[in-house]
Formats: C-alpha cells, sequence, structure tokens
C-alpha cells in the first residue's frame, strides 16, 4: 500500500527543486510523442501539494497538440522535471516526472501504460 510522503526532486543541474506530497500510487507511462522521447514516468498531483522550491523564473514552456499542457524544462540541463496541465473539467494539475523524484528506486514503482498517442 503507498503511503503518503514528502519527497523533493528537480531537474539535473539543481536550477529547478521542488516539493511533493504524493503516495506514488498511480505512475503512468504514456506514449505520447513528448512522453516516449523524453521517458517520462508521471504521477498527477493537486497544486496544493505542490511547491517549486527554485527555478520558477528560469523555466521553458514547451507546449505541443492541444498545447493545454505546459511541459516545463530546465534551459541549462534540459530536464523537464515537471508539466502543469488540466483535467478535462478544467481542475489545474501538475504532472511530477517520478524519474526527477530524490531517493527514488523506479524498479519498486508499478507504471500504469496510458495511451496518450491515440487521444
Ligand atoms: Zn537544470
Amino acid at each position: 500500500m503507498p503511503e503518503m510522503k514528502t519527497y523533493e526532486g528537480g531537474c539535473h543541474c539543481g536550477a529547478v527543486r521542488y516539493q511533493v506530497e504524493t503516495d506514488l500510487a498511480k505512475v503512468v507511462s504514456c506514449n505520447c510523442s513528448n512522453c516516449s522521447k523524453r521517458g517520462l514516468l508521471l504521477n498527477f498531483v493537486m497544486p496544493d501539494r505542490f511547491t517549486l522550491l527554485s527555478g520558477d523564473t528560469d523555466l521553458v514552456d514547451y507546449r505541443f497538440n492541444k498545447k493545454v499542457i505546459e511541459h516545463l524544462f530546465c534551459p541549462s540541463c534540459g530536464i523537464e522535471s515537471f508539466a502543469r496541465g488540466r483535467k478535462p473539467d478544467g481542475t489545474a494539475m501538475i504532472a511530477i516526472n517520478v524519474r526527477c523524484l530524490d531517493g527514488i528506486d523506479l524498479a519498486m514503482l508499478q507504471t500504469i501504460p496510458v495511451d496518450g498517442a491515440s487521444s
């Protein structure tokens, strides 16, 4: 049973750092063109569970397809450590790149395949 924990994470060079409270119960492996190229493993949280500690003014916003998701990457190291988006009903969501969390054992995570390429 996954437990609620506070994780810290960020980009590779350390410019972007954040804190997030999540249980990592659902980690999504999406096959859309952006996720598959970047190897993103995503966990979605409500914005009030997410605190950006540093790097806010540095982030570069990349958008494609419907352009509703802000794929935010660090201009120094190129890592997309999180994204800002909305659910179909308009609720704001944060997508955490689980690979960017400190001390995560990726082999212990169960990932859920999502067919983003067809949607
Ligand atoms: Zn960086």
